[in-house]
């Protein structure tokens, strides 16, 4: 075995399923070299542990991360196109792009994730509905393939690899290094209007008229207000502000950014954590009327806007040492009723947490193990060691998939391998590919194993 790596227990985001491997960091010009080494239970890449589960752990195997340099970031104005190492970070990224005046295609609720880890998992963000995954915006893409060959890949060239490791959870290779569209920007502020709505029904009808006329929207939903209030939220729409938006003191350094870090959440958080149904309910109360019951035009920084949750590091020890899952699935648009009914059942359940998303999207893209496909997806965290967890997301298991939906393999780590199989019509076509780049089955993680994906 390599003499580099190191054991080490690693999880997911969500603290849960710990499990040891082998784990080390390499150049990308190393992966042909460590693809040739025995690696006991097979190998896998990791960013920066940003997925809930288990995708980016392998017990008994060897995981690695690559490095990549900021150095090595090359900007094409003329086409709005990145050239970036897959081990760069969004964050990194974004000190980069945002004061020359250009912004990441697609970001997560956190910048803390690798442009690897951002195809591996085709992840959405707030623009979804009118600009689609982070697939949709990559022009091409290296992959080290478990010959040890680098594989060039885009939409023209080895398609079916390409559009197999978008979505592919690292199974089909290591991503090394991408290119992507940007998106130009005048300012590094964004303008946001909101709308306060007092039950699910006022929220689902705000959110389904004007959507498409807005770059960005997204609603958080009060998963423990019962009776008149069942379903209130508050719904966000906004864009990047132009300059003209930006009074006379921010327009004379438009594009400063500046993110930071406010606090650091240490590891030991006593028992269950702090977060439980009271301390949820007395923060969605408060969180609730901090808002404005309609407001437009308000300019906020991209950081508050896009990242809130980063100002606070390690903010997963919250949950005390039994850690949380973040259940997220989609269902078709014309399924609200079992959206409705979904939701009923989380409330009933008085397990979820304040952290709450609610989102519409728009279309799929080629992609066969791609999450987003039209329709409403949910987002919530819930404690992982609470009672009646286990059947109340089983029950929602089956109630999505009724309704034609699927869970989002980067949040999972409760679900089964029937479940995803019924969700994801395009599995098997997923695996004809992936077994053609890697007979050998070289790439495994403990998601492939749990999921029977490979
Ligand atoms: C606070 C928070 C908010 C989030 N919000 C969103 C959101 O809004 N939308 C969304 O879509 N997701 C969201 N996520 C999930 C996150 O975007 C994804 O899980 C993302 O994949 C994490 O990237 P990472 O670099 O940490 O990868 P890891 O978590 O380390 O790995 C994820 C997967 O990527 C693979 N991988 C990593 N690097 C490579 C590589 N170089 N080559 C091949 N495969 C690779 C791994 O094998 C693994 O399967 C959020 C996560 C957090 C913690």
């Amino acid at each position: 075995m390599n003499p580099d790596y190191r054991r080490q227990v690693l999880t997911g985001w969500g603290l849960t399923s710990p499990s040891a491997a082998l784990v080390g960091e390499v150049v990308p010009g190393e992966l042909a070299e460590r693809l040739k080494e025995p690696t006991g239970r097979g190998i896998v890449a990791r960013g920066l542990g940003r997925s809930y589960g288990d995708a980016a752990q392998n017990a008994g195997g060897v995981v690695l991360r690559i490095g990549s340099s900021t150095s090595e970031v090359v900007i094409d104005s003329d086409s709005g196109t990145v050239t970036v190492g897959a081990g760069v970070s969004l964050d990194e990224l974004m000190r980069i792009l945002v004061p020359k005046g250009w912004f990441v295609p697609v970001t997560p609720g956190t910048r803390f994730v690798t442009v690897g880890g951002a195809i591996a998992s085709d992840i959405h963000g707030k623009n979804h509905h009118v600009e689609g995954s982070f697939g949709r915006h990559v022009r091409r893409m290296s992959v080290v393939v478990a010959n040890g060959d680098l594989v060039e890949c885009s939409p023209a060239e080895n398609p079916d690899l390409f559009w197999a490791t978008i979505g592919g959870m690292g199974l089909t290779g290591f991503v090394v290094e991408a290119t992507f569209g940007l998106i130009p920007i005048e300012t590094s502020r964004c303008v946001v209007d909101t709308v306060r709505c007092r039950d699910f029904d006022e929220l689902i009808g705000e959110m389904s008229i004007g959507d498409d006329d807005v770059r960005y929207s997204v609603a958080w939903v009060d998963l423990l207000a019962t009776g008149r209030r069942f379903g209130r939220g508050v719904l966000w729409r906004g864009d990047h502000a132009k300059l003209s938006d930006l009074d006379a003191r921010e327009a004379g350094d438009p594009l400063r950014y500046e993110p930071r870090r406010v606090v650091t959440v240490p590891p030991i958080v006593p028992g269950r954590g702090l977060v439980g149904a009271t301390t949820s309910q007395i923060f969605n109360e408060l969180w609730l009327r901090k808002e404005p019951i309609r407001r437009s035009g308000s300019v906020k920084s991209i950081p508050s806007y896009f990242h809130p949750l980063d100002s606070i590091s390690s903010w997963n020890h919250l949950y005390g040492r039994g850690g949380f899952v973040q259940y997220q699935f989609v269902v078709p648009f014309g399924a609200e009723a079992a959206l409705r009914s979904i939701v009923e059942r989380i409330v009933a359940s008085r397990l979820a947490s304040p952290l709450v998303v609610l989102k519409r999207f728009g279309e799929a893209n080629e992609a066969p193990l791609s999450f987003p496909m039209p329709g409403w997806t949910l987002t919530v965290d819930m404690p992982a060691v609470a009672d009646g967890l286990a059947e109340l997301t089983r029950a929602l298991d089956d109630s999505v998939l009724e309704a034609g939906g699927r869970h989002y393999l980067a949040k999972d780590a409760l679900t089964s391998a029937a479940i995803v199989r019924a969700g994801y019509p395009r599995l098997r076509e997923w695996q004809e590919i992936r077994e053609r780049w890697d007979p050998e089955r070289r790439f495994c993680s403990d998601l492939a194993r749990r999921l029977e994906l490979i």
